[in-house]
């Protein structure tokens, strides 16, 4: 029993050593893995600083001794980082929902006001939806004379581009970009956190029906367009 009780304050203590030099905000989440019943002793047994303490996602079973069974906890933990992941999503549409209906209104949605808004660099987050399904294209004038272009964003039932408006020739998609990689891009430029919002919970699942899966936490004011 002290042979034990000395193993698992070691562990503890290099845990402790390891993870509180983390920023606790990169900090996300600590896995647990050990064969019953040494996780639950060392997990009550508070021999993780307190602080990490309430960081622990969770102890799965795990039988490898060695390095592989540090794939193996991450394997066992799939359902433990997914339910991480979606409060993380829950976290930040929660903001965004406060903030839409506060007096500061720190909030945009849709995708004209959203781009508008990256492009000042006022964007802190930039929320879309994992089932948003659309592209950032160019049309171009198929008349070489005309120099008639414009971006738009199509979806799969967009109909054909139609003719040019300045001089009535077909116009053809001569440039065609998935609009979350085209978005991330510019979030990116201004340093604006990119979140992808998965729709298995209710204000996710309202990201993409009601603000078209694109949405954003401001970091200033910018009126309405
Ligand atoms: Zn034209």
């Amino acid at each position: 029993m002290i042979a034990i009780h000395d193993f698992y304050k070691r562990v503890g203590e290099s845990a402790t050593e390891a993870f509180l030099a983390i920023d606790t905000k990169d900090l996300q989440g600590i896995l647990i893995g050990g064969p019953s019943p040494t996780k639950e002793e060392f997990m009550e047994g508070g021999f993780l600083h307190h602080e990490l303490q309430h960081k622990v996602l969770g102890a799965v079973d795990v039988s490898y001794t060695d390095e592989s069974g540090l794939y193996e906890l991450v394997d066992a933990a799939q359902d433990q980082l997914f339910e991480l992941e979606l409060t993380q999503d829950k976290v930040v549409m929660r903001r965004f929902m406060k903030e839409l209906v506060s007096e500061k209104g720190l909030a945009a949605y849709g995708e004209s006001e959203v781009r508008h808004n990256l492009e000042l660099g006022a964007v802190e987050v930039l929320l879309l939806s994992e089932d948003l399904r659309k592209t950032r294209t160019k049309i171009e004038c198929t008349n070489r004379s005309c120099d008639f272009s414009e971006e738009q964003t199509r979806t799969s039932a967009s109909s054909l581009p139609g003719n040019c408006l300045k001089c009535g020739s077909a116009l053809a998609v001569t440039e065609e970009e998935d609009i979350v990689s085209n978005l991330s891009q510019l979030a990116d430029k201004s340093s604006a956190t990119v979140k992808i919002i998965s729709t298995e919970f209710e204000e996710g699942a309202q990201l993409f029906k009601a603000f078209g899966g694109i949405a954003a936490i401001l970091r200033y004011k910018t009126g309405h367009i």
